[in-house]
């Protein structure tokens, strides 16, 4: 069942499962490239049943099955490499529920066992989570809109619907959290601002004669008695 494969440019991806939740290919993007797919998700077309190899970019039911015997990449490395958690099913949901049926039936796999994988990932697999990435999985980064080539379209669009550069309040209040941009990019959020093209915000002394926005002032003003 897991025979089928066909070349990079003999199909699209019309969706892409990350943390086993499948969504329509543009509700997640855009996308990190990682190999010849996207980092921290499964590109998949659902028409065809068929997940997108990260290593040469075949399509196929297993790409788990398939790296492993075509391009020599074990599941664990291939995870690994493309920032996926360690409990990620590597193959496409149908292929996956005929296997987990099929083992059912079979009884093999102990009760206990059998939940382990609809839980989330365990410490030890944020552990293993890769590069500046503030302790999350590029997969958990993509289900959470947080990695790095959607942090900056968000905040982008928020500086847009605000027409003025985001603060810390409006960055929380979106999700945002202003460390998981310092994590993401090395930069301090006055720098990401700048790198988008939007005026960081200032917060002036009371010195320099320039008015204070008003929460600010207030602070100043009680400070100052
Ligand atoms: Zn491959």
């Amino acid at each position: 069942m897991n025979g089928l494969k066909l070349p990079a440019h003999a199909v699209k991806p019309t969706h892409v499962i990350i943390g086993g939740i499948v969504f329509p290919w543009a509700a997640k993007a855009p996308y990190v490239a990682s190999g010849h797919s996207v980092l921290g998700g499964l590109e998949y077309n659902e028409a065809e049943g068929l997940i997108k190899c990260h290593v040469c970019g075949c399509w196929t039911r297993s790409v788990g099955k398939h790296a492993a015997a075509a391009d020599g990449v074990s599941p664990r490395d291939y995870r690994r490499d493309y920032g996926l958690r360690n409990t990620t099913s590597l193959c496409t949901p149908s292929t996956r529920a005929r296997y987990r049926a099929n083992v059912r039936i079979s009884a093999l796999l102990p009760e206990a066992k059998k939940h382990r994988f609809v839980k989330g990932p365990s410490l030890q697999n944020r552990k293993h989570a890769t590069g500046k990435d503030a302790g999350l999985s590029a997969e958990t980064r993509n289900l959470r809109m947080l990695c790095a080539a959607q942090i900056r379209v968000r905040v982008t669009n928020l500086a847009i619907a605000k027409g003025a550069t985001p603060t810390h309040p409006d960055l929380k209040l979106a999700g945002i959290h202003p460390a998981v941009i310092k994590a993401t990019y090395g930069l301090s959020l006055r720098d990401f601002m700048k790198s988008l093209g939007l005026t960081p915000n200032t917060v002036k002394s009371p010195r320099s004669g320039e008015p204070l926005p008003k929460n600010v002032g207030h602070y100043v003003r009680v400070a100052g008695q």
